[in-house]
């Protein structure tokens, strides 16, 4: 047989004695083995002196026939470990493991037959005790000790947490059930606690210094079939919970109010908005340090946000609904139509007596025609047109504030009584047009 290919049923034999042991979850089994060989030994020893003695007889010829393999008992310091075949490839095998390690062994040959299932690939890879990392009962890496596993794992969990700031609370642990037991594996698989802590966090680029003939990478392909994880990834998920105290803004919300004071189409904000604020307690969990998820779990106003109150203009300039009195005056001290005095002439709209200055308002909606002095005898006047065929008309005026063009609203003020143009006396002069013709303005009010 060639050496490499002694040396792949060897590693075969090997991940077959591996996944025995790794069923073994205390070490009791592996000392009863232990014992079983001590006492086959003895067996053997005491099999080959009854040969020797009683070599002729016909009882010792049929047990020898028996014995007809030959085999190597393995000591190391002195204590027997157990056998292997009496192979040039396994023996060279074993030196390799033992050069590296600094173990000394020494072989016995014997002549005996072994059940096919007995596993020599074991003794050959120098079982020691040691402690396994699992993960949902599967292993994952071997180290030196219980204590050395468990160093490992803070260490890991340490390194995959996340760093919260100003965490008031906060828990770390492993997603999957994980847990250490102590186990015989062979030499080569143990790893001493710092490479075993990188190979669980880097296991695509972790190389273990000083072992040429390291498992790592078996031992990578082995882990491969139970993790799901890209290799770059870490070979744990350690889940974290942080709670924070985050102060945030709170939005404020727009109120639209109609406002028939501004024209259809315009908007003016009344009252600015202004976000409030707030204290959240917020859960955030992670997954080896990627936050996954943020739920507030708590939240106290600290201020209140002030709503944003924004006037939307209703007025398209026509005249709706009743209409309201020019000015707050309730004297008519000339009506409108014929007068019975002075000759009997028609006057176009009415006389409303009031105080210098009262303020004239748009009895209703409207667009201002015309505002500022008038030559024909109305003094400061507005005219407006209400829409539909209607216009108004305010004169003698002390002071007009509308403009030419200006969208009015009904009651809005556009001016203050006087007595400018040809008048006798402070007093408004009102009139409703339709269609250019006055009417009664009493009827529009
Ligand atoms: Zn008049």
């Amino acid at each position: 047989m060639k050496w490499k290919a002694a040396m792949q049923g060897v590693k075969r034999a090997l991940a077959t004695a591996r996944q025995e042991v790794q069923a073994t979850h205390s070490d009791g089994t592996v000392k009863a083995q232990k014992h079983l060989f001590a006492s086959r030994s003895r067996m053997l020893i005491a099999g080959a002196t009854t040969l020797v003695v009683f070599g002729g007889c016909a009882g010792a010829v049929s047990m020898h026939a028996l014995h007809t393999q030959s085999w190597l008992q393995v000591y190391r310091g002195g204590q027997y470990v157990g056998l292997v075949p009496d192979n040039a490839d396994v023996v060279s095998g074993m030196q390799r493991i033992a050069d590296g390690y600094n173990i000394a062994f020494q072989t016995v040959p014997v002549r005996t037959d072994e059940a096919p299932t007995y596993s020599w690939q074991k003794v050959a890879s120098f079982p020691t005790q040691a402690a396994v990392i699992q993960v949902n009962g599967k292993p994952l890496v071997y180290t030196t000790s219980k204590s050395s596993a468990q160093t490992v794992l803070q260490n890991v969990k340490a390194a995959l947490a996340p760093k919260v700031k100003g965490a008031t609370q906060e828990t770390s642990e492993f997603a999957d059930r994980v847990s250490i037991a102590e186990v015989s594996v062979g030499i080569e698989q143990i790893l001493q606690a710092t490479d075993a802590t990188r190979l669980l966090l880097h296991p695509s680029t972790t190389h273990i210094a000083g072992r040429a003939a390291s498992p790592v990478a078996s031992l990578l392909k082995a882990q491969h079939s139970i993790s799901t994880q890209s290799a770059a990834s870490p070979l744990l998920t350690v889940r974290s919970e942080a709670t924070v105290t985050k102060s945030v803004s709170v939005p404020y919300h727009v109120t639209y109010v109609n406002d028939n004071t501004l024209a259809t189409g315009d908007e003016k904000v009344v009252t600015h908005g202004q976000p409030g604020q707030a204290k959240e307690q917020v859960r955030e969990t992670f997954e080896n340090g990627v936050l996954k998820q943020a739920k507030v779990v708590s939240r106290t106003t600290v201020q209140q946000p002030v709503t944003e109150v924004v006037h939307r203009g209703t007025n398209s300039g026509v005249a709706s609904g009743n209409w309201v009195l020019p000015t707050d005056g309730t004297t008519i001290t000339s009506p409108f139509g014929y007068r019975s005095f002075g000759g009997g002439e028609f006057h176009p709209g009415i006389d409303i007596g009031v105080p210098m200055g009262t303020p004239i308002y748009a009895t209703n909606n409207g667009t201002v025609l015309s505002a500022g002095w008038n030559s024909g005898g109305y003094g400061n006047w507005v005219e407006i047109d209400n829409g539909n065929g209607i216009t108004t008309v305010f004169g003698h005026m002390s002071r007009v504030v509308a403009h030419s063009g200006q969208t009015v609203s009904k009651g809005e003020v556009i001016g203050y009584s006087g007595e400018s143009g040809h008048a006798t006396g402070p007093h408004l002069h009102y009139e409703v047009r339709v269609n250019g013709t006055p009417v009664d303005p009493m009827k529009y009010t």
